[in-house]
């Protein structure tokens, strides 16, 4: 089972018939537990995780989202030192997943969006430095995947309706517009810097570290919102998640989404200002003592 990719769609990697389709497209298509191929799709994973994904998936299994990231994913970057996103690990020297048995998924009620969506994939287009996005969908056929020879037709939005994929791209919305629109605004804004980056791991796939920073001093000292915001975000992982979206929109485009407390501008501002003195101070030093060096 493996993610669709279009470019311009935030997901990377595999083998998808080159063409958009509307919702209202029909297809034929069924999967079910008498099929050949059961299971075919689950040995051979490469299924890219939604923050979404992340908080069903560890609240399922009753363990924290930084247990969940080491024992169950890997990290890679949509682009070269550029935000990351997370995959499935496969089973040990294998290529399964590692939640399929077989009577099928272990946690089915809770399985990925590439799951559900599959062999339908969802691409979300934008046009540069907006969010509003667009949604068409594309096809995947593999070899190994019988459903397609099965006679049921349906269009795509009522194969999307019975896998119940509509709660789940709501959810993943916020965060597949900052990765399209990173994406897209390429040398105009720069390449993230690594706290940035790291700010952003923790927001999107985190969520449990992510809750101790927002109650931490620091960042309460530093950000006005309102009472009501803050006791929902820390005590929901989704309102948490959404309220992360709208930081790190904040942080990697400058937007004013979060304000921040009176004087906390000011207090960073004579911050930057004494770092790039200092940084002068050292650069002006060290050409001086190069000259002495060359001097001498
Ligand atoms: S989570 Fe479930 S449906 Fe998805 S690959 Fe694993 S076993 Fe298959
Ligand atoms: S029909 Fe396709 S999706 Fe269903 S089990 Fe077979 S390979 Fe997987």
């Amino acid at each position: 089972m493996t993610d669709v990719n279009i470019k311009d769609s935030p997901i990377p990697s595999s083998p998808v018939i080159p063409k958009l389709y509307p919702g209202d497209s029909r297809i034929q298509f069924r999967c079910h537990k008498e099929i050949a191929c059961f299971n075919a799709c689950c040995s051979n994973i490469d299924i890219t995780l939604t923050p979404y994904d992340i908080i069903r998936l560890k609240n399922r299994l009753n363990i924290d989202s930084g247990t969940f990231l080491k024992e169950y994913t890997v990290p890679f970057e949509f682009e070269k030192d550029s935000i990351a996103g997370v995959k499935f690990k496969p089973i040990e020297d294998g290529t399964a997943c590692r939640f399929m048995t077989t009577e099928g998924c272990s946690v089915y009620e809770d399985r990925p969006t590439a799951c559900r969506y599959y062999p339908v994939g969802l691409v979300s287009m934008r046009k540069q430095d907006e969010y509003t996005d667009s949604n068409s969908f594309a096809i995947v056929k593999e070899e190994h995947c019988l459903g397609h020879l099965e006679p049921r037709e349906l269009t795509i939005d009522a194969y999307r309706e019975e896998q119940g994929v509509a709660l789940y791209d709501e959810m993943a919305r916020g965060w597949r517009q900052l990765i399209l629109k990173k994406k897209s605004s390429g040398a105009t804004i720069g390449k993230p810097t690594i706290t940035s980056r790291r700010l952003f791991f923790m927001v999107c796939y985190d969520i449990d570290r992510f809750r101790l920073f927002v109650a931490s001093d620091g960042f309460q000292q530093s950000f006005a919102v309102t009472e009501e915001r803050m006791l929902k975000a820390l005590s929901d992982d989704t309102e948490l998640m959404l309220f992360g979206f709208d930081l790190m929109k904040q942080v990697l485009f400058g937007e004013e989404t979060i304000g921040l407390k009176e004087g906390v501008m000011d207090q960073r501002l004579s911050k930057e200002r004494q770092k790039q003195a200092a940084d002068q101070r050292h650069s002006s030093d060290s050409q001086s003592s190069d000259q002495e060096a060359v001097d001498l």
